[in-house]
């Protein structure tokens, strides 16, 4: 591999007139950003045109099984379409980005993730009252629309910034249809893929159903909210149980579920995710709340009986390991689902529990927590795992057919990650160094349906400054309504 002295004068001055066409002139600083918050703000970023592009001799991971990794290959990418995958493309008129030294693979595919919940990063205490959910409670109860715009906003920079180019934004603080409207907006503008699933205020009542004809008029004017197709709607839907003991389905927890089932709607929910709620799954599948559509979250106290029946429905499952171990849930239950052929996506789920959202480190826990449980170290292989991470999470949201491997005809969703790094220095098993070794600071650039949204690893489109700026001082009026010290 060279280094990267020998990127060639056209190359970097192509870099430089891409980055001007974007309008990259400056940012107002950290200062404006406050003041914006105050204000109410304006937009941290204005979307790129989708241009047409050629990756050149880069070591190309398709994650496509036919097609498999492709070393020194190129990817033709158009107006958001991949066009062509392969050695020596023949790209006349497409700005070329050199791949040497890079692994370029899909954009991760993040499959359930509080968003909004960023702006409390890190905020889950070490006391019970100041636990993750009485905190998200407290606080989320006090959100103003504004407040769920500015978390999401920074969730999905960091999205972007550590190779995530899908999320699935579970909404669980739609407290009016501004909130809806205002997390959105947030989603457009920083053009990232995802589904949007709309979930009950925190502290709403178990015994009411969220407000469905607010969930209606979404479905029904979703082309405004759609952002041309990124963006799909879902249920974040509660659950049938309100006492785990007893666990007899609501009639609000039908009446959303048969609403959403009506509209079309994929769904998700959160279960087994304790031992005093094992059980959930049983219940789910006795009551005809399993399906293809239906994606489980956590289940990890569950039977053997039970993985047979979600395999039977074809319902598939996340994981979220860092939020899993930090809040003592437990150990997700991978290598069992797997076995049973079941379709299994990562997850970030909050930040306020895991820190931060980094997809590497996402995979190597999942990978070590297979390893350590099974006493096997080849139970969970790096490449498995990396599919988790890419075309089965992308299985598991029902988007495979769009992204999640590199193949003519998907849309050009996919990251590079520069491996003359330190951390990655030498270039060894690209799929063991992806996993074991890579970190978000190793992803040089990030696309998103043709979009460059990251190039030399800086964010294109959003202004960092201002997005931090502005979350942090809506955190700060957050804290002072909730009376939170
Ligand atoms: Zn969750």
């Amino acid at each position: 591999m060279k280094t990267e002295k020998t990127t060639t004068r056209r190359e970097f001055l192509g870099g430089v007139a891409a980055l001007g066409a974007l309008g990259l002139t400056g940012h107002p600083g950290f200062a404006w950003g406050q003041e914006s918050a105050r204000k109410g703000s304006r937009p941290a970023s204005k979307l790129p045109a989708r241009g047409e592009f050629v990756i050149r001799n880069a070591y190309v991971m398709t994650m496509d099984s036919a097609t498999g990794d492709l070393p020194g290959a190129d990817v033709h990418v158009k107006h958001g379409d991949i066009v062509e995958v392969g050695k020596e493309l023949r790209a006349p008129g497409a700005q070329v980005i050199d791949g040497r030294g890079m692994i370029v693979l899909p954009g991760f595919v993040e499959t359930h993730w509080h968003m909004w919940n960023t702006l409390l990063r890190s905020m889950s205490g070490d006391k019970r009252e100041h636990g993750y959910f009485p905190t998200a409670a407290s606080l989320g109860k006090v959100f103003a629309p504004e407040d769920m715009y500015q978390g999401t906003r920074l969730a999905a920079a960091e999205a972007l910034n550590c190779g995530i180019t899908f999320v699935h934004d579970w909404c669980h603080n739609i407290r009016g249809a501004e909130y809806a409207e205002a997390d959105l907006r947030a989603l457009r503008e920083t053009g990232i893929r995802g589904r949007f699933s709309y979930g009950a205020p925190q502290g709403h009542p178990a015994t009411e159903t969220i407000d469905l004809a607010d969930l209606e008029r979404l479905h029904r004017d979703w082309k405004s909210h759609s952002n041309e197709e990124l963006l799909a709607l879902g249920l974040a839907w509660r659950g049938a149980f309100t006492d785990p003991k007893t666990m007899i389905p609501t009639d609000a927890a039908r009446k959303e579920f048969d609403a959403a089932r009506r509209l079309g709607m994929p769904i998700s929910v959160h279960v087994s995710n304790a031992r005093a709620r094992a059980g959930q799954i049983g219940v789910l599948a006795k009551e005809s709340f399993l399906g293809k559509d239906v994606q489980l979250i956590h289940a990890i106290w569950v039977t053997p009986d039970e993985i047979r029946s979600v395999a039977a429905a074809g319902s598939p499952v996340t994981f979220s390991p860092y939020t899993e171990l930090r809040i003592g849930f437990g150990f997700p239950a991978t290598g069992e689902f797997l076995a049973a052929g079941i379709t299994i996506g990562l997850s970030v789920d909050t930040t306020a529990l895991s820190g931060n959202a980094d997809m590497f480190a996402i995979m190597k826990a999942i990978q070590n927590v297979e390893n350590a449980k099974s006493e096997n170290e080849f139970k969970l292989p790096a490449r498995r795992v990396l599919e988790l991470a890419t075309i089965e999470g992308a299985r598991s949201m029902g988007v495979d057919d769009r992204v999640g491997s590199l193949k003519p005809g998907k849309r050009a969703d996919l990251i590079m990650v520069n491996t003359r790094e330190v951390n990655l220095g030498v270039f060894s098993e690209p799929a063991h160094m992806l996993v074991e070794a890579a970190q978000p600071s190793n992803v040089d650039t990030v696309m998103v349906d043709g979009r460059i949204l990251k190039r030399r690893g800086r964010l294109t489109a959003i202004d960092v400054e201002q997005t931090v700026g502005e979350a942090s001082a809506a955190l700060a009026a957050v804290r002072k309504r909730a009376g939170w010290w």
